[in-house]
């Protein structure tokens, strides 16, 4: 697998075997929606792969592995080339649930992507909302149950919704910054940097505060 941008290739025939698809490093691809909504399972990392958490009852040995949530929903690839929408069950990943969390309902076009790994990052996979058609020109949405009980080799079954809690957003404010960094006139110095500014400072008795633990 390498690291650079591959698109996935299209169904070599009119019919084949429904998949999960699992979007790699360094891809991006456009879904549409066709479940009204994402259906989520638990998951444990274990041996290399991702083995199904069974709320009913789980292996202690596995059960002590970090859980992760994992979603499921129907969706429709789009290839540009040969210009066809194509079934898959779309995989998606804690992160992309936060993206699609409040917006996601059928009838949606939505741009996925992942960057390519690096050794310092491990980019997540991210949702961008691209359009919202009638959803009663798509076509319906299919089981996705039995293909995710495929890939998992279990009897899985869907209703745990993601316990990732929403992200916190937080906006700038414009007010007025310290005076210490201005000078007489009023204007903040642009010649000197934060760093020669607090040795200034220094020099002239003043001592930075502790930071809290
Ligand atoms: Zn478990």
């Amino acid at each position: 697998m390498g690291t650079t941008a591959s698109a996935p290739r299209p169904p070599e025939s009119g019919n084949y075997v429904l998949r999960v698809f699992r979007i790699e490093p360094g891809q991006t691809i456009i879904v549409r929606a066709l479940s009204k909504r994402v259906e989520g399972l638990a998951t444990h990392y274990a041996r290399g792969k991702s083995e199904y958490c069974n709320p009913d009852g789980c292996p202690v040995s596995l059960h002590k592995e970090k859980r992760f949530w994992k979603g499921y929903a129907a969706v429709e690839l789009w290839f540009e080339r040969p210009g066809v929408w194509a079934p898959y069950v779309l995989e998606v990943t804690e992160a992309l649930e936060l993206d699609f969390r409040g917006k996601w309902a059928r009838g949606q076009l939505w741009q996925i992507d992942r960057l390519p790994v690096t050794t310092k990052n491990k980019p997540p996979v991210t949702g961008l909302l691209l359009e919202e058609r009638d959803p009663d020109s798509f076509p319906p949405a299919f089981e996705i149950l039995p293909t995710v009980a495929r890939l998992y080799h279990a009897d899985v079954a869907f209703g745990i919704p993601s316990w990732i809690p929403d992200r916190t957003i937080v906006g700038l404010t414009h007010d007025e910054g310290p005076k210490a960094l201005k000078t007489q006139d009023g204007q903040t110095p642009s010649n000197k940097t934060m760093k020669e500014i607090a040795e200034e400072m220094k020099s002239k008795g003043w001592k930075p505060p502790t930071p809290a633990l």
